[in-house]
């Protein structure tokens, strides 16, 4: 059954209220010094409806960076810039059951090759696939997409938290290195981890997001131009990958919980979706043990019972 998105305009603040008492369960990342400034008890979401309605609620307005959320937008420009067969010759389909940026598998398991493009090792490995001379060139390619999805030219990199990761970053460097040394990384460690890096600080807000989500909903078609920036089958990709590895270790019980598709960061944005209809952007930086927002991860478990969006 369709949303019913006046009555969902209508509920909706009172919904984001009740659900902001459990930002206090969580707590802010920190191991990226600049994201431990994050207002801890703020909650904003906007839903984008494919007619073109939109509807916002609490702190909505807020800025927050992608995060691991870009690793969706940056496997589909690898899988533009270099086809399917080239992405998945260097990460696989699987998910781990493991937090993001676990090193266990890659040694363990399947010799150098991330398990998917969606924890942290597999992420660098298709930041280096991205096409562009320079790694500012690859990143202005990757924010040029971003604001095309957003439909909006204002998204652009927090240099903050981008000097603050880069600066701290000693786990993401420790993978990068052992991809390298698997040959599972064909390019140098520093200018792939620069364009990794600069993907996460892309500052954006839960309008822009829903609007991201909403053009995956529609399966790469851009509903308010007509206009396809990617093709239906990397759609369905991305958004197997964000079912099944999307809320990292997580994903599992979201799947049961929520039933729909999303990605999630550790500056506490969510960016989710109900296919054909809906794209959603929540931000919250209150993580739970698991890096997911933990309001935010109530708040789509609210709306997902209430308006039945489980694809299950
Ligand atoms: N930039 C972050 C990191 O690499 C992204 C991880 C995340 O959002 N879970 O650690």
């Amino acid at each position: 059954m369709p949303t019913d998105f006046s009555d969902l305009t209508h509920r909706l603040p009172a919904w984001v209220d009740a659900c902001r008492v459990h930002t206090a369960q969580g707590s802010v990342a920190t191991y990226i010094p600049e994201l431990a400034h994050a207002p801890r008890h703020a909650l904003g979401i906007t839903l984008h409806h494919r007619s073109g309605k939109s509807v916002s609620a609490g702190d909505s307005d807020m800025r927050f960076t992608l995060q691991s959320i870009s690793k969706v937008f940056t496997l589909l420009l690898a899988l533009m810039d270099r086809g399917e067969q080239a992405v998945f010759e260097k990460v696989g389909m699987e998910p781990t059951g493991d937090v993001f940026n676990s090193m266990l598998k890659l040694e363990l398991v399947q010799p150098g090759k991330p398990f998917n493009p969606l924890i942290n090792a597999g992420a660098i490995v298709i930041s280096s696939l991205i096409r562009g001379d320079t790694p500012e060139h690859k990143s202005q390619r990757i924010l040029g997409f971003i604001r095309d999805l957003a439909g909006d030219d204002s998204a652009a990199f927090n240099e903050d938290v981008y000097r603050s990761e880069a600066a701290t970053a000693n786990r993401n460097r420790s993978l990068a290195y052992f991809l390298k040394d698997n040959k599972v990384l064909d390019a140098d460690v520093e200018p792939t981890l620069d364009v990794y890096f600069r993907q996460c600080a892309i500052e954006v807000t839960c309008a822009q997001v829903a609007r991201m989500g909403l053009v995956l909903a529609s399966d790469g078609v851009d509903p308010a131009t007509g206009r396809e920036l990617f093709p239906k089958r990397f759609a369905r990709i991305a958004k197997s990958f964000m079912v099944t590895c999307g809320m990292y270790n997580a994903s599992g019980e979201f799947a049961i919980q929520v039933g729909i598709p999303a990605k999630s960061g550790v500056a506490g944005g969510i960016l989710a979706l109900v296919p054909g209809e809906l794209g959603i952007g929540i931000i919250s930086p209150a993580l739970n043990d698991k890096g997911n927002s933990t309001a935010g991860v109530h708040l789509l478990r609210q709306l997902s019972e209430q308006y039945d969006w489980s694809m299950f």
